[in-house]
This record gives C-alpha cells, structure tokens and sequence, in this order.
C-alpha cells in the first residue's frame, strides 16, 4: 500500500492505531475490576443508555454488556479502533445493543440527560479529569453515574524520576484524596474509590505488548515512529515495575446530585 497521499501526522496516527489493535486492550484494566466497579452502580436496567467514552477496541465494554442488559454507546476518536469494537460486539451478539460511533470526547452528541451511566477506562485523560467529570455531568440523569479510572499518586512523596515523568505525560496525575475532593467539587457524590491490581498494567497490559512489539519492529524495522513507539512503552512498562508502589491506576465512582 502506497502511504505517499498521507501527511507524516496521519501515517504516524495509523501507525499507533495498528499498534494498540494488535492488543485487547488499548490501556490497563481487567474484566474483574470492570465487574468490580459496576458493583457499586444500582438501577440499571434494559432501558438504561451507557455511554463508554474513549472506549477503544471495546475490551471493557464487552465486559458491561455481559453484565449488564443496557444500551451501550461507545465513543473513540479513531475509526480503526470502532471498527474493531463493532466487529467484536457482532461477533458477542450484542450488535442490537452494543454500537461503537466514532467521536471525540470534547464535542459529545448526547442530549442533556440522556444518560445513565457514564464510563471511561484510561482514557479521561485525554481531555483531563476535571474537564472531563465537569463537561460530560450535564449528559447524565440525576442519580446517574459516572465511573471512570485515571492516573493516581498513591503517596504525597515520590522519587523524582517518576514525578518528573508523569508531570510531562499528564501534569493532572495526583493524590487519590486530591482525586476524590475534585470528583465531588464537579457535583457527585463519590460512592467508591479502589486501585486496579497490580495485574491490570502487567498481565493485561504490558506482557501481551512484548509479543506485538516483535512483530510491528520486524514489520516497520525501518520506520522511526515505530521504533519510538516501541521504546516509549517499554520504557512506560520498565517505570512502572521500578515505580509501582507509587502510582496506578484508581477507579473513580460518582453519583449525579
Ligand atoms: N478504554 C480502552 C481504551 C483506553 S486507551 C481500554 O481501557 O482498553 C485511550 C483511548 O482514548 C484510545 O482508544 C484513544 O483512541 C481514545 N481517545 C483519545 N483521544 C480521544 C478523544 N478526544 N475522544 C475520544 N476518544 C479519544
């Protein structure tokens, strides 16, 4: 295939898209801190509108539909990655139910109360977690929830060569109490916190990384961006086992008042 029609921005796009496709999921998580979280939710029904934002190739969302007899929307900025998830709720059957749109997470079509449930698994950070928890309530019944999982110090004190990486890849990362007080200042009632396992990041995450890292570096052994993709998450994954008892991901959980 020729890529000569394609800006440099738009290949390298495609390039991490291939990337992140060759794994189940596109950031860490499991099905039982999925299942977890969606234990503290109550009154869903099969009249209930889920909106799963930033939603990837539909790893986690899968895991509601199972668990739940919802309508589910996910949203994803890229088409490769909706396709994906299309493919893979027909595959599961829940086609009539489960349907993923491609958007971005800044401009959503939703009407202001659509909602009942809004989740968002390693991926608010995209638009930051206060201006995603502040712009994305509106779209939320009253009572409605919102669960999502985000970037978290576990301690007020941390060595340098973490704190100095995580204030250039996300500056908003903070303390969980910080995490909490902020959820309740957008206007929920935080119902539950709890930190993903130290298996989401490694099992689900990285190990299944070391083999699609072979492959795309045989494929693009010449490319740059894949070379630097590579590097930048095995040094992502080698920081985090020097730094795990540091940060992590925690799952946030909120209620609309
Ligand atoms: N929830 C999935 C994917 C997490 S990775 C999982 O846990 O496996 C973050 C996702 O956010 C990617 O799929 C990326 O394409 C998507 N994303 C990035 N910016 C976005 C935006 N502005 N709007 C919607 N999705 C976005």
């Amino acid at each position: 295939m020729s890529n000569e029609n394609k800006s440099i921005h738009e290949f390298d796009f495609d390039l991490i898209c291939e990337y992140f496709s060759s794994i189940e999921r596109q950031g860490p998580g499991s099905p039982e801190a999925t299942i977890k979280a969606l234990s503290y939710i109550d009154n869903l029904s099969e009249k209930s509108h889920i909106a799963d934002i930033g939603c990837g190739t539909g790893g986690q969302t899968m895991v509601l539909a199972k668990n739940t007899q919802a309508t589910i929307t996910g949203i994803d900025l890229f088409p490769r990655f909706v396709d994906l998830f299309n493919t893979n709720a027909t595959k599961l059957n829940f086609q009539d139910r489960v349907k993923g749109v491609v958007g971005s997470m800044d401009n959503l079509h939703f009407k202001d109360e659509e909602l009942d449930l809004i989740w968002s698994e390693g991926a608010i950070y995209n638009i930051g977690y206060k201006r995603g928890l502040t712009e994305w309530k509106r779209f939320l019944k009253k009572g409605g929830y919102i669960a999502v999982t985000e970037a978290s110090w576990f301690t007020e004190k941390r060595p340098e060569e973490i704190n100095s990486f995580w204030q250039d890849a996300y500056a908003e990362i903070d303390t969980i109490p910080v995490k909490i007080s902020q959820m309740q200042k957008a206007g929920y009632i935080p119902v539950a916190s709890f930190i993903l396992p130290e298996n989401c990041w490694t099992g689900n995450f990285y190990i299944p990384q070391i083999k699609a890292q072979e492959i795309f570096l045989k494929k693009y052994k010449d490319n740059r961006t894949a070379q630097e993709l590579v590097a930048s998450q095995r040094l992502e994954s080698k920081l985090y086992s020097k730094y795990k008892e540091y940060y992590g991901y925690v799952f946030y959980i909120g209620k609309k008042l």
